[in-house]
């Protein structure tokens, strides 16, 4: 036994501690922590289009200001918001005031909607309750859908989508809401927008009832629209109280793409 291999028994045995290994010469730097497709996902993509994201952490959403809403915070699109911009700003100069008064939910929020009238906590328009009415899933499903979606179903998912002014027909028949109706049907597109739910009849034949109120930025609306047409699957709708219904009443043929033409 030489010198050295005496020195080093003898560290060993007193449980002398290894010396830290020296830095590797070529040094990796640490891996990103994974984003999660869920918080950020690219337009188009399956999470964007059935809104399972935060729309408050998504590069692409911006909040709205105070006064183009009823004062409540939303979220949009900034290319969705650019184009609200310049459209309220004709109206506003044609005597035309335009309110904001839903725009970005995303699933979650959807779910609570949804579920809310699923259970008959919350009234189908203000007088059923839909879990008595309809002990059906299928039945109770189409009911719910006269005025709400699915979650993640929504146009309401995208960004791309306004609620404007008042949530009932009625507002929009006469006086001040009659105006501004008009107005929109005149000029809208001028400025991207469109109305997808306008009255069922031979040319939107499925779909949601008429809504006057619910306004959509094509050039965005309209690649989502492609691909839910593609991608969203009816069996693939799930994670929410009454998704047994969606393949029942194909949710996404009758629904998702029961829309008015010009919004295609
Ligand atoms: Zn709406």
């Amino acid at each position: 036994m030489n010198f050295l291999s005496t020195i080093l028994l003898l560290l060993l045995a007193c449980g002398a501690p290894v010396p830290p290994a020296p830095p590797a010469a070529t040094s990796v730097a640490p891996a990103a922590p994974p984003i999660s497709v869920d918080s950020i996902p690219a337009i188009p993509s399956y999470a964007y289009i059935t809104g399972k994201f935060d729309p408050a952490e998504h590069p692409d959403f911006v909040p709205v200001a105070d006064r183009y809403t009823d004062g409540d915070p939303y979220l949009l699109h900034r290319d969705t918001y650019a184009a609200f911009e310049r459209m309220y700003a004709a109206a506003d100069a044609d005597g035309v005031k335009l309110v904001i008064v839903s725009a970005t939910r995303n699933f979650a929020r959807q779910k609570q909607i949804w579920e809310a009238k699923w259970r008959g906590e919350r009234l189908l328009e203000g007088t059923e309750k839909a879990d008595e009415v309809y002990p059906d899933p299928a039945d109770r499903a189409r009911a719910i859908l006269r005025y709400s979606s699915m979650p993640g179903t929504s146009r309401h998912h995208w960004g791309t989508d306004i609620d404007l002014n008042a949530l009932t027909n009625d507002y929009f028949e006469a006086g001040e809401g009659k105006k501004i109706y008009n107005w929109l049907t005149t000029h809208a597109a001028d400025y991207g927008f469109c109305q997808p739910y306008t009255p069922k009849g031979d040319a939107r034949p499925t779909g949601y009832e008429e809504e006057h109120w619910h306004w959509s930025y094509v050039p965005l609306a309209k690649q989502l629209t492609d691909y839910a047409a593609t991608e969203l699957r009816d069996d693939a709708i799930s994670g929410f109280d009454g998704a047994q219904a969606a393949p029942q009443i194909q949710v996404v043929q009758n629904y998702v793409l029961g829309i008015n033409t010009s919004c295609r």
